[in-house]
């Protein structure tokens, strides 16, 4: 890749910017954070592009858009402690580990979460901890969240993740079939889930050790 800064310049300001993404918080983490890093290299000249890229083990690395209405629905503030299900590249990681204060990674793939957790130590993130496990049942240990983001399909809602919100705290998570999902946004507001559908999107399966 000839110049990977101008190329994010180029996805932040057509891809995001253009389409209605106005958060500045997560616009200037998006042009930070080296998205051709997360990528293997055979697919890297693609970085930029406008799609989800394979990553291995039937893995892909989110489109760029997509990434950015995950993460401007949460409003993370700098002392957040967050959690992600679906670390895969580890490049939300990442971009979580710029938006708030604390970030925990699941990944259920132990070679992904090894690669992440490298990458992630290398680019120099002391703020986010990538664990092997099943993601769905969320991390009790570290509960509560004040933000939750699962970046794989889940069949319905996972409750062990909704008991793990603080309140006020919010989740953003696909829910549906392989061919037919829908981002939901989700609020805990006097320990009740408020839930707003969002957009259809293609991810993933969220793969849960009790299928
Ligand atoms: N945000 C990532 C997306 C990776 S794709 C990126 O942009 O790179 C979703 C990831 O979720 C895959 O790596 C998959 O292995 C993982 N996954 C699926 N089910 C899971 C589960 N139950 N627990 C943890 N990770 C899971």
């Amino acid at each position: 890749m000839s110049d990977p800064t101008a190329a994010r310049q180029l996805m932040v300001s057509s891809q995001l910017r253009d389409r209605g993404i106005s958060d500045s918080r997560v616009l200037e983490a998006m042009l930070r954070v080296p998205r051709h890093e997360f990528v293997p290299g055979s697919y890297r000249a693609q970085t930029y592009e406008d799609h989800p890229l394979p990553i291995g083990n039937s893995q892909t690395i989110s489109q760029p858009y997509i990434v950015a209405v995950m993460l401007e629905s949460l409003q993370l503030k700098p002392s957040d402690k967050v959690l992600e299900v679906g670390t895969g590249s580890g490049y939300v990681t990442a971009l979580l580990a710029e938006l708030a204060g604390e970030v925990f990674s699941i990944e259920r793939h132990p070679a992904l979460a090894d690669l992440a957790r490298e990458l992630l130590t290398a680019l120099g993130y002391t703020n986010a901890r990538v664990l092997t496990g099943d993601g769905t049942l969320g991390l009790p240990a570290a509960a509560p969240f004040d933000a939750i983001m699962v970046s794989a399909a889940a069949p319905n809602l996972p409750q062990a993740l909704i008991a793990q919100l603080r309140d006020l705290g919010r989740m953003i998570i696909p829910v549906g079939t392989s061919d037919s999902q829908q981002l939901q946004f989700i609020r805990m507001v006097n320990g009740e889930p408020l839930i707003t559908p969002r957009e259809l999107v293609r991810f993933v399966p969220l793969v849960s050790s009790e299928d």
